[in-house]
This record gives C-alpha cells, sequence and structure tokens, in this order.
C-alpha cells in the first residue's frame, strides 16, 4: 500500500530512513556537516548521496557574505525543487526571515551549531527507524572529506570584533573544547587511517582563553588547553598536523620551533587582509605590518621551509590608491607563498557598512588584479626555487593517467597542488618523495625518483 505525503507530513520508513546533506562554506561549516551526520547516523539514518534517494534534505548554509547567502538561498530551492522536503542550518540560518520570505516550504530553519535542534527537525520531518544500528558509525564519526585527511575544531566563535564580519554576532564569543576531546578526536581519526589533520576554528591562536587553558589528561599526562601545547601534542600523533586561521598574536612564535623538529607542519595560514595601518584601522585589525615583517624574516630564519597562506581583502570602504601601492609593497617584502584576495562586499548587519568611502565596483576590480597580479609573479618565483629539490607529497587522487598530490605548503581545496603524471603507482594517502620537475604560478610538477 503507497502512502500519500505531503511535504511536511513526517514518513514513517520501514527500513533506514536516508538523510540527504548539502554543505556549503567554509571548512568549519563542513566539520558542523560531520557532526550532525555522526549524530545521525547513530540514531540510525543513512546517509544519501543523492536527492532522489532522500526522505529529507539538510543544507548547511554560509550567511558570510552577500554571495554566500544567494548561494544558501539557490542551494535551498534546488533542495526543495528536487526533494522537496528541506531542513535549513548553519550562519544563514541566524536568519530565518529571510530564507522563510524567499522559501516559505522549508520544513524547519536552525542557526550555526544548533545541532540538537536540527536533529530534532530531522526527527520530527522522518522519524528514526525503531532500532538504531549504534554499530554502523564508524569509531571516527562520519567523514564529508576523503579518508585520508580531516579537519579538527578546536572552538567555536571568536572574541575579535573585525569590522568587515559578522561571524561573533552569528555564533558568539570563543569558546574552546577541552584539549583532551580535541585530543581524543585526533586520535580516533589517526587510528582510522586519517594521514592529515587541518586544525580549525575562528581564530586558532586564542584556543583555550576562554577556559583559562585548562589542563586535562590524555595518554596520561596533563595537557594545557594552549595552541602550543596542543600542536606538541598533535605532533606525537605522527601524521601530518597544519594550522588554519592563525591570528597573528605573539605566541604563535612558539610554533615555529614545532615546526622545525617537523612536529607540525611548516605552514600557517594567517588571514592578514591588508597591510596599510589605516585600512587595518579601520578592518579593527592589529596594524603593525612593519612588525610582522620582522616576524615573518625570523620565523624563516628558524623555519627555512615555512609556507605562509594568507587572505586580503581590497576595496574596503577609504581605502585608497595609496593603501593599495602599501599593500603590493609589503606583499613583495613579505614574499607570501599562498594568497587568496577577496573584494570587499557589505555584510548585512557588520560595523563596515557604516564607514564611509565606499570603493566603486570596477575599482575594486582593477585594484583586485593589480593585487593578483603581483602575487602571482611572487608566488611562481618561489615556486621556480623547489625544482631540482626532492619534497614530501601526499596523494589526493589517482587515475589512469597519474597522481594529484599536495606538498606540505599545500592545504587542499585552498592552495597549489604536485602532478606525478603517469605514476598510477601510488593511492590516496600515501606520503611519498618525489623530485620537483617544474613549476607554475600555482602548481608543481614532479616525479618520484
Ligand atoms: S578574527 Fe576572524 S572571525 Fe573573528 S571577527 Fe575577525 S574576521 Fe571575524
Amino acid at each position: 500500500m503507497s502512502e500519500t505525503l505531503t511535504p511536511t507530513a513526517p514518513r514513517r520508513l520501514a527500513s533506514a530512513p536516508k538523510i540527504g546533506i548539502v554543505s556549503l562554506g567554509c571548512p568549519k561549516a563542513l566539520v558542523d556537516s560531520e557532526r550532525i551526520l555522526t549524530r545521525l547516523r547513530a540514531e540510525g539514518y543513512e546517509v544519501s548521496p543523492t536527492y532522489d534517494g532522500a526522505d529529507a534534505v539538510i543544507v548547511n548554509t554560509c550567511g558570510f557574505l552577500d554571495s554566500a547567502k544567494a548561494e544558501s538561498l539557490s542551494a535551498i530551492g534546488e533542495a526543495l525543487a528536487e526533494n522537496g522536503r528541506v531542513i535549513v542550518t548553519g550562519c544563514m540560518g541566524g536568519d530565518e526571515a529571510s530564507i522563510r520570505d524567499t522559501h516559505p516550504g522549508v520544513l524547519a530553519v536552525t542557526g550555526p551549531h544548533q545541532y540538537e535542534a536540527v536533529v530534532a527537525a530531522v526527527h520530527e520531518a522522518v522519524p528514526p527507524a525503531p532500532e538504531p544500528f549504534i554499530d554502523l558509525v564508524p569509531e571516527q564519526g562520519i567523514k564529508l572529506t576523503p579518508r585520508h585527511y580531516a579537519y579538527l575544531k578546536i572552538s567555536e566563535g571568536c572574541n575579535h570584533r573585525c569590522s568587515f564580519c559578522i561571524i561573533p554576532s552569528l555564533r558568539g564569543d570563543l569558546m574552546s573544547r577541552p584539549a583532551a576531546h580535541v585530543l581524543t578526536e585526533a586520535e580516533r581519526l589517526a587510528k582510522a587511517g586519517v594521514k592529515e589533520l587541518m586544525v580549525i576554528s575562528q581564530d586558532t591562536s586564542a584556543y583555550g582563553l576562554d577556559i583559562g587553558y585548562a589542563a586535562s589528561s590524555w595518554r596520561g599526562k596533563e595537557r594545557r588547553a594552549h595552541i602550543t601545547d596542543l600542536a606538541d601534542a598533535l605532533g606525537e600523533l605522527g601524521i601530518w598536523v597544519r594550522m588554519h586561521y592563525v591570528y597573528p598574536y605573539p605566541h604563535v612564535d612558539d610554533l615555529l620551533p614545532l615546526m622545525a623538529e617537523g612536529k607540525i607542519l611548516p605552514y600557517l595560514d594567517i588571514p592578514f587582509q591588508h597591510a596599510s595601518p589605516k585600512v587595518l584601522k579601520a578592518m579593527r585589525r592589529p596594524a603593525n605590518q612593519e612588525k610582522v615583517l620582522h616576524r615573518i624574516a625570523k620565523w624563516r630564519e628558524i623555519c627555512p621551509d615555512l609556507a605562509i597562506r594568507s587572505t586580503f581583502i581590497v576595496g574596503f570602504p577609504g581605502e585608497t590608491e595609496e593603501d593599495v601601492d602599501f599593500l603590493c609593497d609589503w606583499l613583495k617584502e613579505a614574499e607570501l607563498d599562498r594568497v587568496g584576495c577577496f573584494k570587499y562586499e557589505p555584510v548585512e548587519g557588520a560595523a563596515a557598512n557604516e564607514l564611509e568611502g565606499a570603493v566603486p565596483e570596477e575599482v575594486k576590480q582593477a585594484r583586485w588584479e593589480r593585487f593578483m597580479q603581483t602575487q602571482q609573479e611572487i608566488s611562481a618565483k618561489r615556486l621556480a626555487r623547489k625544482v631540482g629539490t626532492m619534497i614530501d607529497v601526499i596523494v589526493d587522487e589517482v587515475d589512469g593517467e597519474g597522481a594529484i598530490a599536495r606538498s606540505k605548503a599545500d592545504a587542499p581545496e585552498i592552495d597549489g597542488n604536485v602532478f606525478l603524471n603517469g605514476d598510477t603507482d601510488v593511492k590516496p594517502g600515501d606520503i611519498v618523495q618525489v623530485r620537483v620537475e617544474h613549476a607554475d604560478e600555482y602548481d608543481l610538477w614532479a616525479i618520484r625518483p
């Protein structure tokens, strides 16, 4: 007998109910999606890779920029059209009214990190099967990333108030996880075959501040909830550990000896955002980039292999051509390895919207092109120095034509690749030594000797 469903009627299913998930936004949102799925799998739900096969679809949205909001609304629309039973969560879920204005048919809207609320909404839409298959959940949880790398979230929220950012109002002030929780999760992931961990948060260097850097026990030793202690402990796992979203506090200097010793990867993702003191002040960010240049030089003395990745914003209100000159000169001096650049977009609710001196779109575009051209030359020069050297790479994908890998200087999704053309004798997750043969401004080509 078939049952007629209205779009909002709960489904009762004989077999395990299936949930689809569309995960938008940053790696932090991806970790939230993984947590939601882990919880649902523990209750007996299955994960559907297609709209068709799902009894309901969760859309984990991003609400950081207006373009991300538009992408989120379109993803919700697509899920409604393809499946019809949609639960919205994530950053944009904090603004239920604008979601419901565009898509009144969504079943529920929950905000960021409201795991309980998302799971409750799923229960309401698709009740769990009577007997949860608890043993179906792998010990390391459900990961949406390939098996050989995973994201490790150490805290939520942020105590800063950068004028262009609404994350603190969406996600609240810093809330750190106890060190033992983080380390136990990392250890499980390593045991399950993960070879590379990306440490993420909104502000990785502030880790533990809110809990007084409280110590907790892991592997029989007390570990402080402090980024240097955490990095040191993660170094015991014998896998690649990569630091993201590091705000440039003075104690970041203490991570460099750990990198030089090989405990964590020689990689720092520090979003500098700008270099001009005037713009940084308007952004409410630390504004002493002269000092930062000295620190970068010192970091490279301690750890010559250090790769620095950063992001910048051009076209911030009040930014002048002189500010962009300053930024490009700073960039040439800093010689960062990997750089992303955004054109400023006013985000609803951000303090920067009150600032005068909006930069016209075509000027933003011209400044962005100038910035990218400057960085491309720097990046090409730095990568060319690697030709002829031996480096370790981790393999991400292999097909009939060869393998795509990454070096220690390349985070997945955001940095470059190392192409091993014709090398099919490796598998994803393998870490192998290669000799670099060729470089362009983003990627390397290498062979195994
Ligand atoms: S440090 Fe990052 S998350 Fe915190 S307010 Fe600034 S931009 Fe936003």
